[in-house]
């Protein structure tokens, strides 16, 4: 069943200068990039997509470190993969959550980290299931900046909304 997958490159992954690695890894899928920008994550869409951990002891500092606050890197990859099983051949490269149990070949497994205040530093994100992909794909991207149609779309006429052009 093809199915659609948000994955965030996460600022260490950044810092770190991983983003090749990572994506070389994921082309081992034969899934396709149907959408990727740089973005920068403001406070309010880190704890959008978080909002499933926000009972969590450590949902502050996972917030600051998606911001980018942690690495000094205030951005984050973000790519929707489309194509058979996504989800699930995504989370396999991807690795368990804790760094430490990940897989060692896995993306976490070889370049994640635990930091001495506990928080996974595990340098990506991936959707976990069908529903939080499409919740996730939606938060961070508009219909037009996907190349295929994922979700049905409504037409909005805006007027007089103000927007940048090249000069
Ligand atoms: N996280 C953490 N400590 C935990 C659980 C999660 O620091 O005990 C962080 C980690 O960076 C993880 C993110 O919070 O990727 C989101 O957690 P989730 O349970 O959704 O794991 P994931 O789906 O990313 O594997
Ligand atoms: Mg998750």
């Amino acid at each position: 069943m093809n199915q659609a997958v948000l994955i965030l490159i996460k600022p260490d992954g950044l810092k770190k200068s991983l983003t090749g690695n990572i994506l070389t890894r994921l082309s081992e899928t034969k899934l396709e990039i149907v959408a990727a920008k740089i973005a920068r994550v403001s406070k309010e869409l880190a704890e959008e997509h978080y909002k499933h951990l926000k009972d969590k002891p450590f949902f502050g500092e996972i917030i600051k470190y998606l911001q980018g606050e942690l690495h000094d890197r205030k951005k984050v990859m973000a790519l929707v993969y489309w194509g058979e099983d996504a989800i699930k051949k995504c989370r396999e490269l991807a690795g368990a959550t804790n760094p430490e149990e990940a897989e060692s070949t896995s993306i976490r497994g070889s370049y994640g980290r635990i930091t001495t205040s506990g928080v996974y530093e595990n340098v990506i994100h991936v959707s976990s299931n069908e529903f939080e992909a499409e919740r996730e794909i939606k938060l961070w991207f508009a219909p037009g900046e996907i190349i295929v149609d994922l979700y049905s779309t409504k037409d909005l006429v805006q007027k007089e909304i103000a927007i940048k052009v090249w000069d």
